[in-house]
């Protein structure tokens, strides 16, 4: 049976999960940004970037190769960003964390995007899977800073401290996912008792593997998606919608 809900007859089963669960755990993806007017990574090539293919800005190759290049069109990507706001699936995460953590629960937010734009809503307990466009690291003495003001006066920006060469804080193609950040996703996986996948259609690794980790030890699965994705097929729920109407529609329904 193809478990589809309609936002106005959520399951009671899939409330009380919702209203039972000590410890959620949450992923969210580029669904959720673009809800923002994010424009997705494909998305962001307009202008004098069409003529780029960004999965060749985004590698370690690039940057060694011409690193004002990448690091002008990382810079535009955060100015865009800047120009955003969280959405109200945003806001509705953080209403969740904060109703979680007033219960003595657990809530934590595993996030494929890297617009800092769950921080900026509110969110606390983050973990930035892909890094961050907003965090931009001395590839010399390794500190990080932090960027929300205008566009950068060179490129690539030099680190105020070391003088080295500063670039994205975002994980590139061919790096390795941060291992604090996968650590800390395990160990809110091994303990959740409700897992979420918003917004994204989790296959790459290692997100595909977290629905199947969080369901092997027992947690209800929900997706928020509103197109079909492989997830569809072995979640409990799925909500064909945005995650803006359906996590809002399904706290209040949970939560009143
Ligand atoms: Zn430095």
């Amino acid at each position: 049976m193809y478990p589809l809900v309609r936002m106005t007859d959520f399951p009671p089963a899939m409330l009380d999960a919702v209203r039972s669960a000590r410890h959620v755990v949450a992923l969210t993806g580029a669904g959720v940004s673009a809800e923002s007017g994010v424009p997705t990574f494909r998305d962001a090539q307009t202008g004098l970037w069409a003529k780029y293919d960004p999965m060749e800005l985004a590698t370690p190759e690039a940057f060694a190769r011409d690193p004002a290049l990448v690091s002008r069109w990382y810079d535009e990507r955060r100015q865009m960003r800047l120009t955003t706001q969280p959405n109200p699936g945003h806001h509705a995460l953080v209403r969740w964390e904060a109703l979680q953590r007033a219960g003595g629960e657990s809530f934590t937010l595993l996030t494929q995007n890297v617009d800092r734009l769950h921080h900026a809503a509110g969110s606390v307990n983050v973990v930035e899977l892909h890094g961050s466009l907003m965090v931009w690291r001395c590839t010399a003495c390794g500190e990080e800073r932090e960027e929300l003001g205008p566009a950068f006066q060179q490129h690539p920006p030099r680190c105020g401290t070391c003088g080295g060469t500063r670039r994205p804080g975002v994980v590139w193609f061919g790096e390795a996912l941060p291992g604090q950040a996968l650590e800390a996703a395990f160990d809110a996986l091994r303990r959740c008792d409700l897992f979420l996948t918003i917004g994204t259609s989790a296959v790459v690794h290692p997100a595909a593997s977290f629905l199947h980790d969080a369901a092997e030890h027992g947690a209800a699965t929900i997706e928020i998606n509103r197109d079909h994705t492989p997830a569809s097929d072995v979640v409990g729920w799925t909500l064909r919608a945005k995650s803006g109407e359906a996590l809002p529609a399904m706290l209040d329904a949970a939560f009143g």
